[in-house]
C-alpha cells in the first residue's frame, strides 16, 4: 500500500497560542498565520502538508459562544473531505467547552479534531506554544493503513492527548493547564508518542459525517453550597423559556433534603426542565440512591450525569435541547454515552 502524505488544517480561531510581541511597544498582538511556516520551521519537518485558516477576527476565547461553535464546525465541514485532519487553535479559557460542544456538534466523525492552545504566545522564550502546536499537528496526522489513528474531538495539552469531552482547565499557572479526571489519556508524548489504542473512540460503520448546529441556550448551571436560599433556586428555576439544568451537587450525587429545595425541583420537573445531577468533585461519578441525600432525587425523576464534566453535561444539554428529542427518552438518551462523554 503506497503511503500518501496526509493533509492537516490548521483553523485558528484566537487566543493566547497565536499571539506575538510587538517588540517596539511589547504589547501582544495577533500573528499572521500566512507566515506560520516560516516562523515556526520546525513544522517542515513534519510528514504532512499544512494549510491554514483563520478567523476574520480572532477572539480571545472567553468571548467564545455557539455561533463561534457552528463557525468552526462549519469551517470542518466545508473541508471535511479534502483534509486527513483538523487542528484547532484556541485560547484554553473555554477550550474545554468547545471541545465538548464540537463531540456533539459533529456526528460519524471519522478524522482527527485536536484542539490545542497555550499559557504563553508563541514567540515568547519561554512557549509552550511550539510544542503544543507541533505535537498536536504531529497526533493529528498520524495514520494507520491510510487511515486516521484518531477519530474524535481531542484536546492536546503540555505532552497529552485527552478525549476533549472529558476535559476541564486546571490551572492558569501551570503548562500542564487541563485534566481529564475520569478518562486516561489517549496518547502521551515523551521520547516516542505513545498511543493507548484501547482507549480510542472507535466509530462503528462508516457513515457520512452529520453537523448538528442548533444548540438551544436556555439553560443553566446551578452549584449547590451549603447555605444556598430558597429565593436563589426559586428564582433561577423559574427563569422564563429555561429548559434545562445542570445541578452541581455534593459527592455522589448529595444534595439537602430540605422540603422547600426538594419541592422547587420536583415542581421543575413537572413544568418539563431537565434537570442532570452531576457531581462538583473533580473526580468521580453520580451515584443516585446511594445516600438518603439523594435517594428523592432519583424518585423525582432527576438524570444522572454519572462522571461527566461540568463542560460536557452543560453542551450535552444545549445539544440535545436542540435535537428536540422528546420528554419520554430525554433521560435515556442523556444517560447514554453518545460520543465518550461518561460511563
Ligand atoms: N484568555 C486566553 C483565551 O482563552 C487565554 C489563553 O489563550 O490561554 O483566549
Amino acid at each position: 500500500m503506497t503511503k500518501v502524505r496526509p493533509n492537516i488544517l490548521l483553523i485558528y480561531t484566537g487566543g493566547t497560542i497565536g499571539m506575538v510581541k510587538d517588540f517596539e511597544t511589547g504589547a501582544l498582538k495577533a500573528f499572521d498565520f500566512k507566515n506560520l511556516l516560516k516562523r515556526i520551521p520546525e513544522l517542515k519537518q513534519l510528514d504532512c502538508d499544512i494549510e491554514t485558516i483563520s478567523f476574520k477576527e480572532p477572539i480571545d476565547s472567553s468571548n467564545m459562544n455557539p455561533v463561534y461553535w457552528v463557525q468552526i464546525a462549519e469551517i470542518i465541514e466545508k473541508h471535511y473531505a479534502a483534509f486527513d485532519g483538523f487542528v484547532v487553535l484556541h485560547g484554553s479559557d473555554t477550550m474545554s467547552y468547545t471541545a465538548s460542544a464540537l463531540s456533539f456538534m459533529l456526528e460519524n466523525l471519522d478524522k482527527p479534531v485536536v484542539l490545542t492552545g497555550s499559557q504563553l504566545p508563541i514567540g515568547d522564550l519561554r512557549t509552550d506554544a511550539k510544542e503544543n502546536l507541533i505535537t498536536s499537528i504531529h497526533v493529528a496526522s498520524l495514520q494507520r493503513y491510510n487511515k486516521p489513528v484518531i477519530r474524535e474531538v481531542t484536546l492536546y495539552f503540555e505532552y497529552k492527548l485527552y478525549r476533549g469531552n472529558r476535559t476541564t482547565k486546571l490551572s492558569a499557572e501551570h503548562f500542564e493547564a487541563f485534566a481529564s479526571m475520569n478518562y486516561p489519556e489517549l496518547v502521551t508524548s515523551g521520547v516516542h508518542l505513545k498511543v493507548n489504542h484501547d482507549y480510542l473512540l472507535k466509530p462503528k460503520r462508516r457513515k457520512d459525517l452529520i453537523v448538528h448546529k442548533n444548540l438551544d441556550t436556555n439553560v443553566t448551571i446551578i452549584k449547590l453550597f451549603p447555605g444556598i436560599t430558597e429565593t436563589v433556586i426559586r428564582s433561577v428555576l423559574n427563569t422564563p423559556g429555561l429548559r434545562g439544568v445542570v445541578m452541581e451537587t455534593y459527592g455522589a450525587g448529595n444534595c439537602t433534603t430540605e422540603e422547600w429545595f426538594l419541592n422547587l425541583i420536583k415542581d421543575a420537573i413537572h413544568r418539563g426542565i431537565h434537570i442532570i445531577n452531576i457531581t462538583q468533585c473533580a473526580g468521580g461519578s453520580v451515584l443516585m440512591g446511594q445516600y438518603e441525600t439523594s435517594e428523592k432525587l432519583k424518585r423525582m425523576g432527576l438524570i444522572s450525569g454519572k462522571d461527566i464534566t461540568t463542560e460536557a453535561a452543560i453542551c450535552k444539554l444545549m445539544y440535545l435541547l436542540g435535537q428536540n428529542v422528546s420528554a419520554k427518552v430525554f433521560k435515556t438518551i442523556y444517560e447514554t454515552s453518545l460520543r465518550g462523554e461518561l460511563v
